[in-house]
């Protein structure tokens, strides 16, 4: 089969290299369609460090062309979504349902080969069945969505409160989503006016340019009170982790989900004095079928998201577009054959 294998930093060969062989507990994914993240571009670039060489990807969509001989929950053919996570299912974080939270959890397309590649074994508990008729575009937002419904669960929100969504990437966009399908109404906060717009499109009911616009002063007006109810960040820059604090309304709930990599200058004054809760959201537990949820019944828009697609062989330009300020999802396409 042919694979994207990462030999270095900025160093993808477009090759053949052996198909993989299930295990008894596995599936064999024929891969129709992967998507790239920051996590992907930090591995590209080699500012995360890997074992070489790598078949990266881990937001990647296929169809079941091979199962091990205990497989049970998933049958050849089916189209299906893939959690790109695996716990030990057996230490005490596990074995209370955080399995998210497991420190022997294997990330595809990071510990081990992903979906960059015509083919991906993964464990057949990480397959979830897509719904019929649910086309591969949308499809490849269920990860990502995964993440989203996670994040506004971890904030419990109540039909009718007021939310901000810091950053407007693809997980901001999708949770500005999420929201409004939980009755929230949503306030989308960004550094740039480049996808304001888009956010209104998906169910912002007012945007806030950072930086420019005094975004506290637009949390006040928009919630009417001290600050929004809950706060849904998900830039992930040490920036947005202190704003966030600022939009909140004293009572308030601050969820993270972007993951700075930087530390942050965050006074806890302020976390103290408004008795804030600062929420941390770490990928998904159980969110997979939640979000099949939510694409199968329309609630969530995906066909603005994906900015572009390229064939498997084109991953670098695919990498180069990621980058390109007006790119929110892009993916590649592996070869059918
Ligand atoms: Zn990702
Ligand atoms: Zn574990």
């Amino acid at each position: 089969m042919i694979a994207a294998v990462l030999r270095g930093p900025r160093s993808l060969a477009v090759t053949t290299v052996l198909s993989p062989t299930p295990g008894p507990n596995d599936a064999v994914i024929r891969v129709t369609a992967a998507g790239l993240c920051g996590t992907d571009y930090r591995i590209w670039t080699g500012e995360r460090a890997v074992r070489y060489p790598l078949v990266m990807g881990h937001e990647f969509v296929g169809t079941v062309a091979g199962i091990g001989s205990a497989v049970r929950n998933i049958a050849v053919g089916q189209a299906v979504a893939v959690e790109p996570n695996y716990s030990c299912g057996s230490c005490a974080l596990c074995r209370e349902g955080n399995r998210n939270l497991c420190l022997s959890r294997v990330a595809v397309g990071i510990d081990v080969d992903g979906g960059f590649a015509q083919e991906a074994t993964v464990p057949a508990r990480c397959c979830w069945p897509a719904p019929a008729g649910l086309s591969t575009e949308r499809l490849l937002m269920a990860e990502p969505l995964a993440v989203v419904v996670r994040a506004v669960g971890r904030a419990a929100p109540a039909a009718g409160e007021t939310a901000a969504v810091l950053g407007v990437g693809s997980l901001g966009l999708l949770a500005v989503q999420v929201l409004r399908a939980r009755g929230c109404r949503v306030l989308a906060v960004a550094r740039s006016t480049r996808r304001l717009d888009l956010a209104r499109e998906l169910g912002a009911e007012a945007v806030a340019l950072s930086g420019a616009d005094d975004d506290t002063a637009a949390a006040r007006a928009f919630s009417g009170r001290e600050g929004v109810d809950l706060v849904i960040e998900t830039a992930g820059t040490a920036l947005a982790v202190e704003q966030a604090v600022n939009l909140c309304r004293p009572g308030g709930r601050v969820v993270l989900t972007g993951l700075p990599h930087e530390a942050t200058a965050l006074n806890f004054f302020w976390v103290v004095r408004r008795e804030l809760r600062i929420i941390g959201s770490m990928i998904y537990q159980d969110e997979f079928p939640e979000a099949m949820r939510l694409l199968e019944a329309g609630a969530v828009q995906t066909d603005r998201l994906l900015s572009r697609t390229f064939p498997l062989d084109r991953i670098d330009d695919a990498f180069e577009a990621h980058r390109a300020p007006d790119s929110i999802k892009v993916a590649v396409i592996p070869p059918a054959d």
